[in-house]
């Protein structure tokens, strides 16, 4: 199974988010990511078992992580893939602290891959032979967050699919709950 562990943003924001990517693939052409599909990439876990999944399902169920907000104001693009993306610096440094937690935990399970440097970004538009520039709405978006899922990867001839297999607990659901 190829998983990762992801932010997924509230449906609002992703309707926000989807009206950026229109915006985006006017401008810059490519493929267009469906409004299901956003999120912040956390920890790609590339090809894993069946019961490698289960087994990081069940340890992040049993933590809540620390809720965040991430104030995405920023276009950019990874132009060698034609990635185009929208990001921000107000909240990365807890994005950052949240990404080494999970990596510390995966580590501790076996799990390896962890990259060198880590890039917040949501991607909007893939294969896109331009580059955002003026002319774009201004990104202006703030993102609270509260729980990481554990998803699946599907491919498909069409692209790929995601499944949220498992969550971290939101802290107001169990307050009693340790933030790790
Ligand atoms: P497709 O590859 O079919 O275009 P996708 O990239 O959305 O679709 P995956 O390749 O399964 O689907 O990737 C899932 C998430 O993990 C995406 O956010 C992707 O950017 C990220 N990802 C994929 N491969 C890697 C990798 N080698 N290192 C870091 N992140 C990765
Ligand atoms: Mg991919």
């Amino acid at each position: 199974m190829r998983l990762f562990l992801a932010l997924v943003p509230p449906p609002a924001l992703r309707r926000r988010l989807g009206e950026l990517a229109d915006a985006a693939r006017t401008r810059c052409g490519g493929r267009r990511m469906p409004d299901d599909s956003f999120h912040l990439t956390l920890a790609f876990l590339g090809e894993q078992p069946e019961t490698r999944a289960t087994e990081i399902g069940d340890w992040l169920a049993r933590f809540s992580i620390l809720p965040g907000q991430w104030r995405l104001d920023r276009w950019g693009c990874f132009r060698r893939r034609g990635i185009v993306w929208v990001g921000g610096a107000e909240g990365e440094a807890a994005l950052r602290d949240l990404q080494g937690q999970l990596w510390e935990g995966l580590e501790g399970m076996g799990v390896s891959g962890r990259p060198a440097r880590f890039a917040p970004h949501i991607t909007l538009l893939r294969r896109a032979p331009r580059p955002p520039g003026p002319g774009l709405p201004d990104a202006s978006l703030t993102w609270d967050y509260t729980r990481v899922e554990l998803i699946q990867s599907v491919t498909t001839p069409g692209g790929s699919h995601y499944a949220s297999l498992a969550r971290t607990t939101i802290p107001e659901e169990s307050p009693c709950l340790p933030s790790r």
